[in-house]
């Protein structure tokens, strides 16, 4: 049987329960009642996360020698974020109920509800609105100042910024290069939500591709069609896969341009995966922010420039997801019965060859 004769996912709650019944994904600290976005990768969904991974590093790093690849701490000096504008701007305005102590984002307040803590009206009394910063804080060593609050990465491609001098000489790249990392990023989701697509410990795989600003739009094009080609590689299809490039008012104050990398969920079209054309925003800032140069010679030695970046950024976790919704299939079986089959593209399933012993269906 094929795929095309199974029926699609239609109700994300259908593979949210195969997830966790096969061990895929499941609640973190389930026995605990779980803990709201964060979610446990098992047996099977470990080994196609990694799959995953390994197919994006292969592509993105071992086949190219214009990248480079590293593996940063996830937390890093704070000034990094200060730099990055992450500490004044990552943030949600937010409103909070006096009465149940429920708190919203001030933009979504037309489908929160009434309030359930209040006498005789079930209207929430809401504060004013605030800004919410989505770093997770941490607090290092002993002192309890102000000095000692760390943040746990909001993304992973900062570090390869601050980082980018160090790797550059040691891998002796000259630009056009890029550097890759796949790592944990944090974020305080205020509404986690649809399964794993928005939770608040996720996976990214990042590439930061440096080159001469002349040269952007043509790194621009190359990554786009490189990305998708991935993409398409792992059997999502035409149907279900789309690039929608970002409109003027929806930019990062820095990006010049940006393509999201869009797939069909039972949910709506969502992105899996960003491209973006980030200037020399992010070396600028830190050049300015550490006191150090970052910028690089030309080809002549003489005329110093910044490299401007092109950026992929894709959810690891996300395109799992993805991945599991494009090959999930109930299927119709003689004598009415069904089952419900995954069918993964074989690069990446989790069991690849297997030797099963003869046994009557249950
Ligand atoms: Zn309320």
């Amino acid at each position: 049987m094929t795929a095309a004769s199974g029926q699609r996912l239609t109700q994300l709650d259908e593979l949210v329960s195969l997830c966790a019944s096969r061990g895929y994904i499941f609640p973190s600290s389930e026995i605990y009642g779980g803990i709201n976005g964060f979610w446990d990768y098992g047996p099977l969904g470990v080994e196609l996360k990694n799959n995953v991974k390994a197919r994006w590093w292969q592509r993105v790093v071992r086949e190219r020698a214009d990248v480079v690849g590293m593996d940063s701490a996830i937390i890093s000096h704070p000034r990094t974020w200060e730099a990055s504008g992450h500490t004044e701007h990552f943030s949600d305005p937010m409103v909070d109920c006096r009465a149940c102590k429920k708190r919203f984002r001030a933009d979504q307040l037309d489908d929160i509800g009434p309030c359930s803590a209040r006498e005789g009206s079930s209207e929430h009394d809401l504060t004013p609105p605030r800004n919410f910063n989505l770093m997770l804080e941490t607090r290092i060593g002993a002192s309890e100042d102000a000095a000692a609050t760390a943040y746990l990465r909001p993304e992973t491609c900062q570090p390869i910024f601050t980082g980018f001098k160090r790797i550059r000489e040691a891998a002796r790249q000259k630009i056009p290069f890029g550097i890759a990392q796949i790592g944990k990023a944090f974020r305080n989701e205020i509404n986690p939500r649809n399964f794993t697509f928005r939770s608040r410990e996720f996976e990214q795989a990042e590439l930061e591709f440096f080159c001469h600003p002349d040269e952007r739009e043509k790194w621009f094009e190359h990554w786009c069609e490189e990305r998708m080609r991935f993409h398409r590689e792992l059997g999502l299809g035409p149907d279900s896969l789309r690039t929608r490039a970002h409109g003027a008012d929806e930019l990062a104050h820095y990006c010049k341009i940006a393509v999201d990398i869009e797939y069909r969920f039972p949910f709506g079209w969502q992105e899996i995966e960003g491209i973006h054309d980030r200037g020399d925003w992010d070396l600028s800032r830190h050049s300015e922010y550490s006191g150090k140069d970052l910028g690089v010679s030309g080809e002549d030695q003489k005329q110093r420039f910044m490299p401007t970046v092109v950026e992929t950024s894709v959810g690891i976790d996300r395109l799992c997801l993805a991945l599991l919704a494009n090959a999930y299939a109930v299927e119709e079986l003689e004598g009415g019965d069904s089952r419900t089959v995954l069918h993964l593209h074989a690069s990446i399933a989790p069991i690849q060859v297997a030797v099963l012993p003869l046994s009557k269906l249950r």
